[in-house]
């Protein structure tokens, strides 16, 4: 999972600080490293491992010049996430192309060897996405002989990308002298959205991976890119919108479980009130299975808060603070190994003994993966004098690697995986275990946007929307992460 903008500003203006603000508010999509490309004769590029605060200064930024720019933030998944995974990428012949993604492309392995002559070598699926892309733009300006190219032959490009590239990825690129261009995966699994803001120096133009990066720069959100579907905004500054594909929409729902800041809407649907959603479906079960009512319920911070509160009203029960997260060590789950996973969870939480003590608590997270977070956490809670703990989900049990770009586990690392919900509760060393239903799930989302049918499941149920996920490709996944430690490899 990572994040991304892509900025198209007035004649005259400089869109690197805007792209840098933009960055950090998606800093929560990946903190592995970051990088800006804009575009003024030349491209001007900044991009290094770490967090955007760490990547970037006065110095370099006064270097990013020019009104036409992309900037992205990195979460490892396949590749070794080394400096020359670090996004955007961009080539400069025969037509300037930078670009960044989210996203994981599936058939990487059998691209990036018919493209291996000429590409160089990072380990970034990114690159056979520009390579596509910019070997049809060039194609095109070749049969033009050398003339500018208009969309059509932008839309043309996306399409090779589309019948090429397979797996789910939302893309940004500028491509030079002729505008900005996004375009999302035929199935439209990786969020993308695109807004316009007008101020005294013109009308600017901006995509990014969730709304919260328009947000935070002003500008309003026009629309959500479809599945399968292009925008470029041509030189002219004249928005061209084409539907390029058929494939039935399956935007993933783990970005509402987990991923995006709830501050955002994804696809039309605002991820705080599909997680609050989920708080009240999780407690009409909980009532409904006859559990005893907790004493108080409290949220495993920070992504289940939303939905803890909303729990909490539903079951007519007081929401406490019971949990601190030390919000300066980073998200434990992309530490390089299990050692130093393990030891930072302890460093990452500590209770509020006095709103646990005495207690039947019922705790509420977003998900559980491996249950490393949860059984540590639980443990603590007792330790704080807990008279029971209980514990509910709001995501049914996680069973299914993601090849789409979301850095889980493989399948055996899965605490679920051929498991009852009683034995993971016994695991994780709780009175009671609840999982949100999958159903309930997926129709807290959909209220906020009835025209999507369905939502990518994969995670929870093994069935990929691509239809392309072998065994091959999921050992494939596995074997990548065995051999970067645990760390897999990286997609965006
Ligand atoms: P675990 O200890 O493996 O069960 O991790 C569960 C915790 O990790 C939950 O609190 C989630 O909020 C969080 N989480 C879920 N998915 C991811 C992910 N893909 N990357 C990082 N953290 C995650």
């Amino acid at each position: 999972m990572c994040g991304f903008i892509g900025i198209f500003g007035p004649e005259g203006s400089h869109v690197a600080g805007e792209i840098y603000e933009g960055l950090l508010a998606v800093q929560h999509r990946g903190q592995d490293a970051a990088g800006i490309t804009t575009f003024t004769d030349a491209f001007h590029v900044k991009k290094g491992r770490g967090l955007v605060i760490e990547v970037f200064n006065e110095r370099n930024m006064a270097r990013l010049q020019g009104n036409l720019g992309v900037g992205h933030v990195r979460y490892p998944t396949v590749g070794a996430g080394d400096d020359e995974d670090a996004q955007p990428f961009h080539h400069t012949y025969p037509i300037g192309v930078s670009m960044a993604h989210n996203g994981n492309v599936t058939n990487f392995a059998e691209l990036n060897d018919h493209l291996s002559n000429t590409r160089p070598n990072s380990s970034c699926d990114l690159e056979v996405i520009l390579w596509v892309l910019q070997d049809a733009l060039s194609e095109r300006l070749r049969a033009s002989a050398g003339a500018h190219l208009d969309a059509d032959d932008v839309f043309h490009a996306v399409t090779q990308v589309y019948e090429k590239v397979k797996g789910a990825y939302s893309v940004v690129a500028t491509i030079a002298d002729h505008g900005l261009l996004a375009f999302r995966d035929p199935f439209g699994i990786k969020p993308i959205c695109f807004g316009e803001r007008t101020n005294a120096e013109g009308t600017s133009y901006a995509c990014a991976s969730e709304s919260v990066v328009l947000d935070v720069n002003g500008y309003d959100r026009t629309l959500d890119i479809g599945p399968g579907e292009a925008v470029f905004v041509d030189q002219d500054r004249i928005i061209h919108r084409r539907s390029l594909g058929d494939q039935p929409h399956r935007p993933c729902i783990f970005e509402w479980v987990y991923f995006a800041r709830p501050d955002s809407f994804l696809d039309d649907v605002s991820v705080y009130k599909t997680r609050r959603r989920f708080g009240q479906a999780l407690a009409r079960q909980w009532k409904e299975s006859g559990s005893p009512i907790p004493d108080v319920v409290v949220p495993i911070p920070d992504s289940a808060r939303d939905a803890a509160l909303a729990m909490a009203l539903e079951l007519d029960v007081p929401y406490r603070e019971g949990l601190v997260k030390n919000r300066y060590i980073g998200r434990t789950f992309i530490m390089p190994n299990q050692a130093s996973r393990q030891s930072s969870i302890r460093r990452k939480m500590n209770p509020i003994k006095l709103e646990l003590e005495g207690k039947n608590v019922l705790l509420v997270d977003d998900s559980i993966v491996r249950g490393n977070t949860s059984r540590r956490i639980v443990k603590m809670v007792r330790e704080a004098g807990a008279l029971s703990v209980c514990f509910a989900v709001t995501s049914p049990p996680l069973v299914a690697p993601c090849p789409y770009g979301i850095d889980m586990a493989s399948k055996t690392e899965f605490i679920a995986d051929n498991r009852s919900v009683e034995d993971i509760a016994n695991s994780l060393g709780v009175d009671r275990l609840l999982y949100l239903d999958r159903d309930a799930m997926n129709e807290a989302a959909r209220v906020g946007n009835t025209a999507i049918e369905a939502f990518c499941n994969a995670c929870f149920t093994g069935d990929y929307p691509t239809g392309d996920i072998s065994i091959e490709r999921l050992q494939y996944i596995e074997e990548e992460r065995h051999s970067h430690g645990d760390k897999a490899p990286t997609f965006g």
